[in-house]
């Protein structure tokens, strides 16, 4: 029965990703819909509050959280919607790529909490940027026995090397493509960068080896759009690369609206199809995002691993694995203080503004490892 429903489900998720009209009438109606839920649900959340004393005992990291290990902030695009370019001609980004030896202690950590979950992806920058990211890769799957190992990429070095092959060879558990469309002269302006050709054979390439290995990955396409969907779906290169290798695992979809970077990206920025995600009612209750942790390639974890303003060396950070443990660090006084502040308005500067808040509430707390702490 579950396998018949899953069947119905990915043919209608099917229907709908490759029929234009569909595509288009279905992704601009979210855009309404998803405000008009979220304001009701965060006015129904902001009535039952979680309260202090309910989230210190749940504060720690758990192994249902995301752990985040960003093995460089370096980016060889500069999307015209993403903070990178930004930060990058302020000069405001310091960069580097994460040694080995600081990605191994992590997922060592990592891995004797029970998670299972690891996302190689950093705050901004490309994970493929990484020369050591095969090895990173090799020794979270196959020394770690992390079951679920993931990254988002531009696809632009997804060639070189065939590392399109070896990602699948070493196991990695899913793929995340994110990219503009399928039109060279849309890429370019949006991309900001004339590697169209090498993200679209590198996307094609991949989908083509992980079939004949039986899909062992997830490939998830997410288009960035300036394009209508059905422009995408019309496209010779989306009907020859990319449409006859969707299936049950690897999907496609677009994008409703563009989050905000905490006010780094106006409206401005964006263009064609683009549109900007409204601002959500900005409660006195911490973000669920708070609780999961990312590690900067320096060793810096930061609350946090979705978003930046100037620098991902900020007011988010709360510790540094080469001087406390993972563990400790989402303990401490600097964590909390933090995810505290929320409750009086105070909020870390990148989460002054940010489109992409969401409250934590009771269902989430109740998904949560059980409390092993009293409240102070
Ligand atoms: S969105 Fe991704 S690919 Fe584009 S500039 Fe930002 S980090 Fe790079
Ligand atoms: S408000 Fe935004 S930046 Fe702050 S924790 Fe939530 S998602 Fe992250």
């Amino acid at each position: 029965m579950k396998q018949i429903a899953k069947k119905i489900g990915w043919r209608i998720y099917h229907f709908v990703h490759t029929n234009g009209l569909v595509a288009d009438t279905v992704y601009s109606l979210a855009f309404y819909l998803q405000n008009f839920i979220r304001i009701r649900q965060y006015k129904r959340f902001s009535r039952q509050p979680v309260t202090p004393e309910e989230l210190f005992a749940h504060r720690q990291l758990s192994r249902e959280a995301y752990l985040v290990t960003g093995v460089t902030n370096i980016c060889n695009a500069k999307c015209t919607f993403c903070a990178y370019p930004k930060v990058v001609a302020n000069k405001t980004l310091e960069t580097g790529v994460m040694p080995l030896a600081t990605f191994k202690k992590a997922v060592d950590e990592w891995s004797a909490l029970g998670g299972q979950s690891l996302d190689l992806t950093p705050v901004v920058g490309d994970p493929l940027v990484d020369p050591g990211l095969l090895e990173k890769l090799d020794y979270a799957v196959n020394q770690a026995g992390l079951k679920d190992v993931y990254l988002t990429t531009n696809a632009i070095l997804i060639n070189k090397n065939d590392t399109y092959k070896k990602l699948i060879d070493l196991g990695v558990a899913a793929v995340f493509i994110s990219t503009q469309g399928a039109s060279k002269e849309a890429y370019e302006k949006i991309y900001g960068v004339n590697h169209y050709e090498a993200a679209m054979s590198g996307i094609r390439n991949l989908m083509a080896y992980n079939r004949s290995r039986g899909e062992p990955a997830r490939i998830v396409v997410r288009f960035r759009n300036h394009e209508k969907p059905s422009e995408i779906i019309r496209s010779p290169d989306f009907k020859k690369n990319i449409q006859p290798f969707l299936s049950a695992r690897v999907r496609v979809n677009y994008t409703v609206d563009f989050d905000n970077w905490g006010g780094t990206i106006k409206p401005e920025d964006l263009s064609g199809n683009m549109r900007m995600r409204t601002l959500p009612p900005m409660l006195n209750i911490p973000c669920k995002n708070l609780f999961n942790f990312a590690v900067r390639h320096d060793g810096r974890v930061r609350l946090c691993g979705c978003r930046l303003t100037q620098n991902d060396n900020d007011d988010l950070v709360a510790g540094n694995l080469h001087e406390s443990s993972l563990m400790d660090i989402s303990k401490s006084p600097a964590a909390w203080e933090k995810i505290k502040g929320f409750y009086t308005g105070n909020r870390p500067a990148t989460c002054v503004e940010c489109t992409f808040y969401q409250p934590v509430t009771r269902a989430w707390l109740k998904e949560r490892t059980s409390p092993t702490d009293s409240p102070a």
